[in-house]
């Protein structure tokens, strides 16, 4: 495929989709069918006129789903990624951008191989990492990760669980009371962290319930709120548990699904007023709180104010990773 070639997906009926390459006609593909597209020397594939380094794949997956995937090395992959998780622009330390290209190289080698029925390892968005290409990628974060080329944070000589976000508004959570999993050693929560400069460490919103009804239902299922009652909390006063009363009945939600059911930043909520509507529902309530993101592991703004007062990445990812160590994967 002649460098400059433009992929164009189409989504088609059942379990055909439509695949046209420019000036190439028009590919209708089957269940179980697909190609490859290799560019030539130094060119990239453009998908949606992005550019993307390595091959491309494109096949009807065995669940019937079209799928096109960016095959290419993990150091490629990551130029796409860890400028996108971290903005080098906003951001530019060298510290906190090596950083994130570690837990971003760590997350992309222990999710090899687990997707396998989809044939893919990685969503290139938010359900794993976000990649953006050619386009998103940055001189200061393409010099993180050649500077920590291969390095993965292990536990007992594993690759770890290396969930990061944003901002943990002052305290990490533990993996268990978000994700509902088994405990972690290194993801206990607990771990103090001075992201105060980050914009979301204190925010306030209020939210009508006429408008997150979509996601009460999707996450909940009670019908119309008549009360939210917090009933545990985390190491980190992270609400981990909340009784959901509504027309339709009860329902205790937990970790992740609360924040997501109310369209709120975080689970930790510093206060909370509901307010009632002249017929019985709950009409808004009114929510002050602190970070954004799941709070679990490290903590982005977190690594970018240590990597400022001088800390080192071995350093940083062993602040919000305790016990784990740096070791050379490839
Ligand atoms: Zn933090």
């Amino acid at each position: 495929m002649a460098g400059g070639s433009e992929l164009l997906i189409e989504e088609g009926q059942g379990e055909v989709r439509l695949v046209r390459v420019q000036g190439n006609g028009c590919v209708v593909l089957k269940q179980g069918s697909g190609f490859r597209l290799t560019p030539e020397q130094a060119a990239f594939i453009r998908i949606d006129g992005q550019a993307y380094r390595g091959d491309v794949e494109v096949f009807v997956n065995p669940l019937g789903t079209a799928v096109v995937v960016n095959e290419l090395p993990i150091e490629e992959y990551l130029k796409g990624v860890v400028p996108l998780e971290l903005g080098p622009k906003l951001f530019p330390y060298a510290e906190a951008l090596s950083t994130q290209a570690i837990a971003a190289r760590t997350f992309a080698v222990v999710h090899l191989g687990t997707r396998a029925g989809r044939g893919f390892d990685l969503y290139g968005d938010t359900r794993s990492q976000v990649y953006g290409g050619v386009a998103a990628e940055d001189p200061l974060s393409d010099q993180a990760i050649n500077k920590t080329r291969g390095l993965v944070s292990t536990y007992r000589g594993e690759p770890i669980v290396s969930l990061y976000s944003s901002t943990c508004g002052g305290v990490t959570e533990a993996f268990d009371l978000i994700f509902r999993g088994e405990p972690i050693d290194y993801l206990k929560g607990g771990v103090t962290c001075f992201d105060q400069d980050s914009q979301y460490y204190s925010w306030k919103e209020t939210i009508d319930l006429d408008e997150i009804q979509e996601s009460l239902n999707r996450y909940a299922g009670v019908g119309r709120l008549v009360r939210l009652l917090p009933i545990a909390y985390g190491r980190s006063e992270r609400t981990v548990e909340m009784e959901f009363v509504g027309s339709a009945g009860t329902k205790m939600l937990k970790g992740n699904d609360i924040r997501f059911a109310l369209g709120l930043r975080s689970n930790l909520i510093t206060d909370m007023d509901a307010v009632e509507g002249s017929d019985g529902y709950l009409r808004q309530i009114r929510v002050e709180g602190r970070g954004w993101g799941h709070g679990v592991g490290l903590c982005q703004m977190g690594a970018v104010d240590l990597a400022r007062k001088g800390r080192t990445y071995d350093e940083i990812l062993r602040h919000y990773y305790p016990g784990t160590a740096i070791a050379k994967w490839y």
